[in-house]
């Protein structure tokens, strides 16, 4: 097939809200009919279908969040994860969010709303009922301190990356959808406000629209767009906090313990939920009994096939650099993968967790892991049209889990504005309508 000059719809980035993109859209056109056919959009790639953050996130997927539109949006998603379980690979195991007390009255919150949403959890409360809930119903060897709430969500549970993307991707070119990789765009064309034609390594191809979704190389399109680099944010407080910074980059580690993947298994010798425990307990070295942290700490595991053993990650932290090289990107970064210092903390706050990895810390297995995420002002993403025909998709790195947005932003492009969407506008920032901050380590939570 020739380079193509012209398509209707083009999406720039094969990851997981790209191809969500691409596909609904493709339905939604099929059904349509008005405003194109699925043979009118093309999704191009740099480099190859999941080469971003999709292709590298350990898959997690929750509801538990503090902000309500972030709790709503989740919900919408895991309906859809739940629609092609098995196409997606998605495990719908659960996931619990196991606290210390100065997140109690945060996570009680997020337990009430779900009640309203409908989203089926449960809510212990208690150190000595939460230390029971694990032991009795989940794993026998827990032994975590200073838990004093546990929110069990039933539904969500994992999905395995690479699947979930060739999946949605095969669901797309089914459609009549190109899928372009190898391409990378450098600029655009734009007249009057709008994008008349996307450039790329290859040459121009002129759009009528065009959907970003690029995850870690967010800040290049927006640079590439003209957006301001600095902006002004109408605080909580009611005051302008003027000139700031729109990007910032965050590193997240994970990483994977070597042990045969049963050993993670739940008393009934199950898959367990995902489980995300954060704590103010002291934590100390599984190694050699040394104090790593009595600061607020946070991990999260999940016992996984795909990755041959128990998989999970920590707190991120924030890349503290002027300019950052998203490229290589993921585990090609050297300045990004993780070192000794998280194998230590998270091997050790494993086995402050379960007894059965006390002595474990030496299989942490010793490959390149992790990779950076870029995050806007607040933390949460921006849904919107930022010129008159380029919509941009930016997660803040929330985002493998939010399978459902592509079709939200599907029927936004067809114009049909969406309820679920409507609070990720970029001028939240002016109008100082910014979600709520939780008291968790994470900034994602
Ligand atoms: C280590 C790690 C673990 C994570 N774990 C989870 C998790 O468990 N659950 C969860 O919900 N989220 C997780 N995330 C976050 C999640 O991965 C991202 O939010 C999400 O994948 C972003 O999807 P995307 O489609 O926007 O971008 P990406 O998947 O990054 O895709 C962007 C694509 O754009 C392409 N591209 C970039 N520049 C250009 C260009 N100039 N021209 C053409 N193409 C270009 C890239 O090649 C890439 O394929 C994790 C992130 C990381 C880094």
């Amino acid at each position: 097939m020739s380079f193509p000059t012209k398509y209707k719809y083009i999406i720039v980035g094969a990851g997981i809200h790209g191809l969500s993109t691409a596909y609904h859209l493709a339905v939604a056109l099929k059904n349509k009919g008005t405003a194109g056919s699925p043979q009118d959009i093309l999704v191009i790639d740099k480099g190859a279908i999941g080469a971003g953050a999709s292709g590298i996130a350990c898959g997690v997927i929750r509801n538990n969040y503090y902000q309500p539109a972030m709790q709503e949006l989740m919900a919408h998603s895991v309906r859809l994860w739940e629609e092609d379980a098995e196409g997606y690979g998605y495990y719908p195991v659960g996931y619990m969010q196991i606290s210390p007390e100065s997140m109690h009255a945060d996570v009680a919150e997020i337990f009430a709303r779900q009640q309203n949403i409908g989203y089926e959890s449960a809510f212990v409360e208690g150190e000595k009922e939460c230390l029971k809930y694990m032991k009795e119903k989940i794993f026998h060897d827990w032994q975590a301190k200073n838990i004093t709430s546990i929110l069990h969500e039933k539904n969500g549970g994992y999905a395995h990356n690479t699947r979930s993307l060739y999946r949605l991707a095969d669901k797309a070119e089914a459609e009549g959808v190109r899928i372009l990789t190898g391409v990378k765009v450098t600029g655009f064309k734009t007249s009057k406000n709008a994008v008349t034609a996307v450039e790329t390594s290859r040459g121009d191809i002129e759009c009528d629209w065009v959907i970003i979704g690029a995850g870690p190389w967010a800040k290049s399109f927006w640079d590439m767009l003209g957006l301001p680099n600095k902006i002004d944010i109408k605080g909580r407080d009611g005051k302008i906090h003027k000139g700031v910074k729109m990007w910032t980059y965050w590193c997240l580690e994970e990483g994977t313990l070597g042990v045969p993947t049963e050993l993670g298994m739940n008393n009934a010798g199950k898959m367990p939920p995902v489980i995300h425990v954060d704590s103010d307990a002291p934590l100390y070295s599984s190694e050699d009994g040394s104090l790593i942290t009595d600061k607020l700490w946070g991990i999260y595991y999940k016992p996984d096939f795909h990755f041959k053993g128990i998989q999970g990650g920590s707190m991120p932290y924030i890349v503290d650099r002027e300019e950052v090289a998203v490229d290589p990107y993921g585990i090609d970064s050297p300045d990004f993968i993780v070192g000794p210092e998280f194998a230590h903390m998270w091997t050790s706050a494993l086995a402050h967790c379960q007894k059965r990895y006390e002595d474990k810390y030496h299989l942490f297995r010793n490959e390149p892991s992790g990779g950076i995420g870029a995050f806007t002002p607040d933390n949460f993403p921006i849904f919107d049209t930022m010129k008159q025909n380029c919509y941009m998709i930016l997660d803040s790195n929330h985002g493998y889990k939010m399978i459902g947005v592509g079709q939200l932003v599907a029927k936004e492009i067809l114009g049909e504005e969406q309820a679920l969407l409507k609070l990720f506008r970029f001028d939240r920032y002016a109008r100082g309508e910014l979600h709520p901050v939780s008291s968790s380590p994470f900034p994602w939570s």
